[in-house]
């Protein structure tokens, strides 16, 4: 039912995403500018910080100051890849699910991060919607996009060879599944589903094949942190880093609720060994070797 109209997914089931674009390939560049400004952004301490989209826990790591961390991925498999490299420990909790649904009670988290992750989403304002719903009043939301309006595609746009426009307002789908966004769009959007931005940074300047072949890594490394500070007056980079506050009002569940069923909206779910149950539903959601199964469809699509 729910499947039927729901947004399609870039689902990385099965996929070597992890090994074959970070650990094979020369992403050290933008590996290392992303720290930056997560490290820039990210509160110094916190409880529980939701990680929508985690795969394989790349980021998990940098989020010192954080008691607990949820890792939500739509592949279970990049899921036990990260559980693999994190180990079985308390302060991480990981759960399969679809970020349209989210199954967590509202209000839940102090903050959540949501990095290399919109481009993949068909219906950007709906994830915008569901992360605000499970944050705190003030809670801190990290989001990295990717903005349309970058320099590369500005001069590809001038010289006529690109054919979208990178200074106009809509997303563009440059691939099946693969969305740039502008910057002003993408503040709007936050602003309409209830955060308020406090700071930007611009970041990956320098991601062009060319510059990583000929200029030192630790350079371009330095170069790009510097020039990240310029994010809050304007942003012409390929990838844009932000921290928003939620403001306004919002239901909180009762202390100690932790799940929600995304099938039916319930909560509190009924937490046992095995998993965790609906008892408005009577589905039950299963906990197997350590990672939370909430996809209400297994398959492809
Ligand atoms: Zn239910």
């Amino acid at each position: 039912m729910m499947a039927a109209n729901r947004p399609p997914i870039c689902d990385y089931e099965g996929s070597d995403y992890q090994v074959s674009f970070w650990e094979k390939s020369d992403r050290a560049y933008e590996d290392r500018v992303e720290a930056i400004a997560l490290e820039r952004l990210l509160p110094k301490a916190g409880k529980l910080l939701l990680e929508l989209g985690a795969g394989a826990g790349r980021n998990t790591p940098r989020y010192l100051g954080f008691e607990r961390i949820v890792l939500l991925d739509y592949s279970r498999t990049q899921l036990q890849l990260a559980l693999e490299r994190l180990g079985q420990n308390d302060r991480y909790l990981f759960v399969a699910a679809d970020a349209y649904r989210l199954p967590f009670v509202p209000g839940l988290f102090d903050a959540a991060t949501t990095i290399r992750v919109l481009h993949h989403m068909a219906e950007p304002q709906q994830i915008l919607m569901q992360v605000r719903q499970v944050l705190q009043p003030e809670g801190t939301f990290i989001l990295e996009y990717a903005n349309k309006r970058n320099l590369k595609a500005i001069l590809r746009y001038l010289v006529g060879r690109q054919s979208w426009n990178p200074f106009s307002l809509e997303p563009v789908e440059f691939a099946a599944l693969n969305f740039d966004f502008h910057p002003k769009t993408v503040n709007d959007w936050l602003h309409e589903v209830g955060f308020t931005v406090e700071r930007q940074l611009s970041v990956s300047h320098f991601r062009l094949g060319v510059l990583k072949r000929l200029v030192p890594l630790r350079l371009l490394v330095s170069m790009d942190s510097l020039a990240q500070l310029t994010g809050n007056w304007w942003q012409l980079s390929p990838s844009v880093f932000l921290r928003a506050k939620a403001v306004g009002k919002t239901p909180t569940a009762q202390p100690g609720t932790f799940f929600r069923c995304p099938a039916c909206d319930y909560f509190p779910l009924r937490e046992t060994s095995t998993g965790a149950e609906c008892p408005a539903c009577t589905r039950s959601w299963p906990l197997e070797d350590g990672i939370y199964d909430f996809r209400q469809s297994k398959g492809c699509l």
